[in-house]
């Protein structure tokens, strides 16, 4: 039996931790929070609760497959449901468009309002399915940091259709030759976002994403995203894993190239082995001797950041679903002002998310919880101050002008986050919420792998490690770090 000491408890932290100890390893989780779930936490302001940070749950079946590993039944313990509709867009235009579960209802809600025909939204969807069926099992579930993967016979699928994968053209291009018109573009161009990045740059591989979305389904969890945390922690516990909160670790100790545990600000651990759910740059940069660092994986462009106004709303929006997008007349310069400018668009793209929707007690009768939030770049030192109070404005001008509404006067409380207070709260490098960006088609090769090259005893696991961020690729990080662990720790 090992002794693992796990810094940080995510839910990639959680997921590691959790595989760990049904292996029957000593498990220390150390959490700098007072809470387990770092962005996937949550916030209370006055009656009204708050998901802190993501709201679009795919692909639950990766948390049950945690249950089931540890021989639970995942009903038990944690329920969701299929939304149904997804999300609501809603343009400067008037154009409002719903998308419906059943893709081809949204196909048709599409072809009917747009004119674009019903053949290309479907063309465009089997072309994202045919993505994440080749290229899911390699770049997602298997590390491409182990030879053997391009040995697997999941490469030897992908290999002759390299050339229909798409990784020599844009996201923005590939969606323009498929739809040719801008309001679909633009909804289709908004996956990017979906790992910090920009659609005019990302290659159109990352049309995978939106598979996850409209094909395999939007879920909602019972009891709101932070169900998610509370799951996993409780399991992590009954499974007997320790969890130190309010433990900030500040170094990991090393001795003749192995880690022989870790430095917290109440005193020395020793581990056998270290896995950091940390930020992979702050992990190098603060708790590791500089002789260890990979310079080059480091400076990377990091990916785009958030500023959420978490908004109590003392009246009902009918015509809002649980989750809204109020699209900015200009993507292009959205973009070019976010990558290229570092700063904010005076028309932002705005996502609304209203889980009192489904969760009534998430605010008082007659009223809404909205998470409101915008892209923004990184924080690269631009006064935040100014910035958030000149995209309040913009915000509530915009919201205005399209829900034809007053909000300012319906804000009943109000709580802000931007790159600096989740860099505060989460250790990301920067805000940045999903590590590097992928604004370019080699960005999958340039992310950390889930093992030290240097300390064979060191792994990494989260977001901005392979294979990436969002909760899904999050918790399979955490499996990817743990199949390194077996194959490096003795048994
Ligand atoms: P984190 O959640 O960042 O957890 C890291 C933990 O480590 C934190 O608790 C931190 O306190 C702790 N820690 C760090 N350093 C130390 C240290 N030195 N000592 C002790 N503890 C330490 N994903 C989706 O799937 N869907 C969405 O809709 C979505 N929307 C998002 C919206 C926002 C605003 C944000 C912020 C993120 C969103 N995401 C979304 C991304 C998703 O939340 C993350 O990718 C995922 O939660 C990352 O989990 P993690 O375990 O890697 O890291």
């Amino acid at each position: 039996m090992n002794k693992i000491g796990i810094i940080g408890a995510g839910v990639a932290g959680l997921s590691v931790a959790i595989r760990s100890a049904i292996k029957g390893e000593e498990v220390h989780v150390f959490e700098a929070n007072a809470y387990p779930g770092g962005k996937l936490s949550e916030i209370k302001s006055g009656e009204y609760r708050f998901d802190a940070g993501p709201s679009l749950f795919t692909l639950p079946e990766l948390v049950d497959e945690l249950f089931e590993l540890a021989g639970e039944n995942p009903r038990d313990h944690f329920e969701y449901s299929r939304m149904d509709p997804i999300c609501k867009y809603f343009y400067e235009s008037g154009l409002e468009i719903t998308a419906h579960a059943d893709v081809e209802k949204f196909a048709g809600e599409i072809a009917q309002k747009t004119k674009v025909p019903f053949r290309q939204i479907m063309k465009g969807m089997k072309k994202s399915q045919e993505l994440y069926e080749t290229l899911a099992p390699l770049f997602m579930y298997k590390s491409i940091h182990k030879a053997k993967t391009y040995w697997s016979r999941e490469a030897f699928n992908a290999y002759p259709k390299v050339p229909r994968l798409n990784f020599l053209r844009t996201m923005h291009q590939e969606n323009q030759q498929l739809y040719g018109n801008e309001e679909v573009i633009q909804l289709f161009d908004r996956y990017a976002t979906y790992n910090g990045s920009d659609p005019y740059q990302t290659p159109a591989t990352l049309n995978i994403i939106q598979h996850l979305e409209h094909q395999l389904g939007a879920y909602a969890p019972k009891g709101g995203m932070i169900a998610i945390t509370k799951a996993l922690f409780e399991l992590a516990k009954r499974k007997g894993v320790h969890f130190h909160f309010n433990q900030r670790v500040e170094e990991i100790l090393t001795e003749d190239k192995l880690v022989k545990g870790i430095a917290t600000d109440q005193g020395q651990y020793k581990f056998d082995a270290v896995v950091s759910n940390m930020d992979m740059v702050n992990t190098y940069r603060k708790l590791l001797p500089q002789a260890y660092a990979p310079k080059f994986l480091l400076n990377q462009p990091k990916s785009s950041s958030a500023l959420i106004f978490y908004w109590g709303i003392k009246k009902q929006f009918p015509q809002l679903g649980v989750h809204n997008i109020l699209f900015s007349k200009n993507y292009r310069e959205e973009f070019r002002q976010l990558f290229d400018q570092k700063s904010i668009f005076e028309d932002p793209t705005i996502y609304i998310c209203i889980t009192s929707k489904y969760e009534s007690e998430d605010a008082p009768k007659g009223c809404e919880n909205w998470f409101t939030m915008i892209n923004v770049p990184h924080n690269q030192g631009q006064d935040w101050d100014q910035l958030v109070r000149e995209a309040r404005t913009h915000l509530i001008q915009k919201i205005n002008r399209q829900l034809r509404t007053n909000i300012e006067e319906l804000i009943e409380t109000e709580e802000i986050l931007d790159p600096r207070s989740i860099e505060a709260k989460t250790s990301s490098f920067a805000g940045a919420l999903y590590g590097n960006s992928s604004n370019n088609m080699f960005a999958a090769f340039l992310r950390h792998a889930n093992y030290s090259s240097k300390l064979p005893n060191l792994f990494f696991c989260g977001g901005s490690v392979h294979p990436g961020g969002g909760i899904p690729l999050s918790i399979l990080s955490g499996k990817l770090a743990r199949e390194f662990m077996d194959e490096k720790l003795p048994a």
